[in-house]
């Protein structure tokens, strides 16, 4: 059963034509424009027939075996495989697969090891550090004391000797390691080393690589960090949600800070989701996938320098690339806008140089629906002659309908 059919041919579009054209309407955006959002990616229809099924009716506070509600025996045997395909897959020897996001499972992480007032280092917002990071406008900036550490401006790379200075200047409580916009490994035995000079817990929010890391691209924080967050939508191509990786020694506290520190009950039907995607994740067939991924990036960073393009770091080691479009003309809010007519869709985001914006890109979904290299060619091309003003706009709309119609993301 394909997704169109489940959204064309059943209850919705004879209850409620109104939403069945909305889910048509976003079908359609999404299989005639190119996802290159970093953080996003296609589900697989495995993945969207566990959001869709009942288990969304069931309530299920607490853990496997211990429910603040009667008729959990099926939900706990769900959740129950969520954990240890979870803890499978990552090597860990705890996992918490409740998060409702990424930004649950970071502030479940900083709810088991922290109290307001603590300081905490991590990668500043300016340099690609998340909201949970310690903007003021979120819990993080607000209930913590947060020390940023930056990326050295002419390489783009996290500036390491910087790190161990406010470490040992600072002694924070934990450091954080992970980003949204860092397009090269993390290393994880560094941060590790310089936690334990200053006695801190090392905090791995891995919520970009993780997928990378299930498919053996790019190194695990695992036996590292303290505790690992993520999310399970990115790279990993799970449903939308957050998990939490830590040692046994941690568990107890981790899955008191998720329920009922944090959160109420959780949502079954993503947790059985969940449950899939990682099942997916272990095969030889996702591993293929994420190394295509990073091949495709790469590709593409390579493709947007040769026009003229400032990648970040001269390029990339995973699905993401940043990069700074102003040699063409254009600054990073203007090139997404110029783009998105196109039907080329992408964020803006800060640059570690400061003033100008730049543009954020990722391969994970346009990998999914199956494209490689020559496509990733041809897209560098594309974006840069949209940047450059070349031709009307009408043609790259075409180009990149036509493009993406050579590769639907779900069965027609
Ligand atoms: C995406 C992301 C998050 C937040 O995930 P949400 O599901 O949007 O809450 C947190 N931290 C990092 C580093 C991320 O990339």
């Amino acid at each position: 059963m394909s997704v169109t059919h489940t959204l064309e041919a059943d209850v919705l579009r004879r209850q409620d034509p109104q939403l069945a054209d909305i889910l048509h309407g976003e079908l359609d955006r999404q299989s005639t424009t190119l996802q290159l959002i970093a953080a996003e990616n296609f589900t697989s229809p495995a993945v969207l027939a566990a959001l869709g099924s009942p288990l969304a009716n069931k309530y299920a506070e607490g853990y496997p075996g211990n429910r603040y509600h009667g008729g959990c025996e099926m939900v706990d045997v769900a959740e129950r495989l969520a954990v240890e395909r979870a803890k499978d897959l990552f090597g860990a020897e705890h996992a918490n697969v409740q998060s409702h996001s990424g930004s649950s499972a970071v502030l479940a992480a900083y709810a088991a090891l922290l109290r307001p007032g603590d300081t905490v280092l991590a990668l500043g917002l300016p340099y690609g550090g998340h909201l949970t990071h310690g903007s003021p406008a979120n819990f993080s900036g607000r209930w913590f004391d947060f020390v940023p550490y930056g990326v050295d401006a002419e390489t783009g790379l996290i500036d390491h000797d910087q790190v161990r200075t406010l470490a040992r200047t600072h002694r924070p409580k934990a450091i954080v390691c992970g980003s949204i916009a860092y397009p090269r490994h993390i290393d994880h035995a560094f941060f590790r080393e310089v936690a334990d000079e200053v006695g801190a817990y090392l905090i791995a929010d891995a919520a970009h690589p993780i997928g990378l890391v299930a498919g053996g691209a790019a190194p695990s924080p695992v036996p590292f960090a303290d505790i690992v967050c993520a999310t399970t939508h990115k790279v990993l191509r799970g449903p939308r949600g957050g998990m939490l990786l830590c040692g046994s020694d941690l568990a107890e506290r981790v899955d008191r800070a998720v329920f009922p520190f944090t959160q109420g009950g959780a949502q079954m039907h993503t947790v059985a989701a969940k449950a899939v995607a990682f099942g997916e994740a272990a095969t030889p067939a996702f591993a293929a996938y994420v190394h295509q991924v990073v091949a495709n990036a790469r590709t593409l960073a390579a493709g947007l320098a040769a026009q003229g393009l400032v990648v970040t770091t001269g390029g990339t080691d995973t699905h993401l690339i940043t990069a700074d479009p102003s040699p063409l003309g254009v600054d990073g809010r203007t090139a997404r806008l110029r783009l998105a007519a196109a039907g080329v869709v992408l964020d803006s985001c800060a640059l570690p140089h400061g003033d100008v914006r730049g543009l954020r890109l990722g391969t994970a979904a346009v990998t999914t629906q199956g494209m490689g290299e020559e496509e990733m060619v041809r897209v560098a091309a594309l974006i840069a002659r949209v940047l450059r003003g070349e031709g009307e706009s009408h043609t790259a709309r075409e180009e990149v309908r036509e493009l993406a119609g050579g590769f639907p993301p779900y069965p027609r």
